[in-house]
């Protein structure tokens, strides 16, 4: 058995596991569908509605159909098939006062139990932001409270999260929709995310959006790191991994698993930007994935938090970040079609007793977004965070056995996500469809109750 194994889900997936503890009450942990290349977008029909104008239903209808997945206006008749729904797509752009919004009990109330295990509930939406007026504002702004708690009364691995997308961007939507339908967001619930317009080229082939690009990923020897340079691989990139030399042997693992090249660099050394900066320009001419990964902890409540602890951390998962940034920037590498991830955590939202420096670090990060997405979008690139939650790696394993279940199950998934969980979402931010997605901190936590 692996360190990092679910045991409690292990025993209530059998059904003697499951008859004792639904008699005992105790929640129940659905093992999540997952992603293997060539599997179908949805097991079972899509049913998909609206209100009013439905500006997005036709982007929705279209995606499915090139997906071959089956899309339904209608719920099926009882007795028919499964009866089960792969998915449910609302339409709500079109609400603009609040008195419309009883739309959205209308068409989930009858629907929303028929869900299938590990299947979808997406809300799609206008930016507030983007409202005609303050009424159309006030009724955009509530589809968020509907999600997030919609999204507590799914059952069996099922997700619920909300798309506000700006007008003129409906073209831009296709990537999200497909990642947020698919098997690739098992771990994502809960989350808001925003799609404007942006400069997207759809990929020939799905299943390689990569092709022909070159990725960066620190951190990538183990971890959650890896699990990125093993999807962006798979996709189609040529990855370069970085970790620290201490790491080397790991490093060449990898590199060698998935036919990319490593690159032994400690990111808070000095001359790190530049070397990276000549690395990327004398063998690629420029780089168009870069994710900020690598990370460390050093825990220690505040009044006992030396000097040394502190400045690791923030060299590490900030500081040193910030340096890369600029270097990648002053030197034109990262241009049109450019994506920059980087790693925060629901630590940098929530805080955590004892992580003051991490939390710090990691709100920064969240900073670095923001500041940069604007000058990104206006070199047709783009930057966005990930903040998992929690992640079953050898960190959380080592964590005491109450806090480890604690952190396991306080989520509406009632448990751990998977490094790839992490890493699917990266790899829907650094696709070249993904243009319009720009300036999003996604949440990876199962809808943690951290902080939500
Ligand atoms: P990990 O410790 O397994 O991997 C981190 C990697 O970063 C290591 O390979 C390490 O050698 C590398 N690294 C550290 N300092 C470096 C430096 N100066 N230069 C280059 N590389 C360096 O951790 P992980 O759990 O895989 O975490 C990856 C990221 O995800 C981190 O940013 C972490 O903060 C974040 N995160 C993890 C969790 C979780 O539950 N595991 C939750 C939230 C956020």
């Amino acid at each position: 058995m692996s360190p990092t194994e679910d045991r409690y889900q292990r025993l209530t997936s059998t059904p003697p596991g499951r008859f004792l503890s639904s008699r005992l009450g105790l929640p129940e942990s659905t093992p999540l569908r997952r992603y293997e290349p060539g599997q179908s977008l949805l097991e079972s029909p899509a049913l998909i509605g609206g209100f009013a104008e439905r500006r997005l239903l036709s982007t929705v209808e279209r995606v499915l159909q090139s997906a071959g997945a089956t899309a339904l206006s209608d719920l099926p008749a009882e007795g028919s098939g499964s009866g089960k729904l792969g998915a449910v797509v609302f339409d709500a752009s079109g609400i603009t006062a609040s008195e419309d919004l009883i739309a959205l009990r209308d068409f989930f109330s009858p629907s929303i139990n028929k869900i299938a295990a590990s299947g979808r509930l997406i809300v799609l939406g206008t930016p507030p932001e983007h409202a005609a007026d303050r009424r159309h504002h006030v009724a955009q702004r509530a589809l968020e409270g509907f999600v997030r708690s919609a999204a507590k009364e799914l059952r069996h691995g099922a997700t619920g999260n909300l798309v506000y997308v700006a007008p003129g961007a409906e073209d831009d939507l296709e990537s999200t929709l497909r990642f947020l339908l698919s098997s690739k967001s098992a771990y994502v619930s809960g989350q808001v995310v925003r799609v404007g317009t942006g400069e997207s080229s759809s990929p020939k082939d799905w299943e390689k959006p990569q092709a022909g690009r070159i990725a960066a990923v620190t951190g990538a020897s183990r971890g959650i790191g890896e699990a990125i340079a093993r999807t962006l691989a798979r996709d189609g990139a040529h990855v370069i991994v970085i970790d620290i030399p201490q790491q080397g042997e790991d490093l060449s693992r990898v590199a060698n698993a998935i036919g990319g090249a490593a690159l032994a660099l400690d990111i808070t050394a000095d001359d790190a930007p530049a070397a990276l900066a000549a690395y990327l320009q004398e063998r690629h001419g420029g780089v168009d994935v870069v994710v900020h990964n690598a990370g460390i902890t050093r825990d220690r409540t505040v009044a006992r938090m030396k000097p040394e602890r502190w400045e690791a951390v923030l060299e590490v998962n900030l500081s040193a970040q910030e340096r890369l940034n600029d270097a990648l920037l002053l030197g034109d590498l990262i241009g049109d079609g450019g994506r920059v991830v980087t790693v925060s955590s629901i630590g940098g939202i929530a805080g955590n007793r004892g992580q003051t420096n991490y939390g710090a670090s990691k709100a920064g990060v969240i900073g670095i977004v923001e500041t940069l997405a604007p000058e990104l979008a206006q070199r047709g690139a783009t930057i966005n965070a990930v903040a998992p939650g929690f992640i079953e790696t050898q960190m959380t394993a080592s964590m005491p056995l109450f806090v480890r279940e604690g952190g396991r199950r306080m989520n509406s998934l009632t448990q751990g996500g998977l490094p790839i969980d992490v890493a699917e979402t990266i790899a829907w931010f650094a696709s070249p469809a993904s243009g319009g997605v720009n300036g999003n901190v996604v949440r990876v936590c199962g809808q943690s109750l951290i902080g939500a």
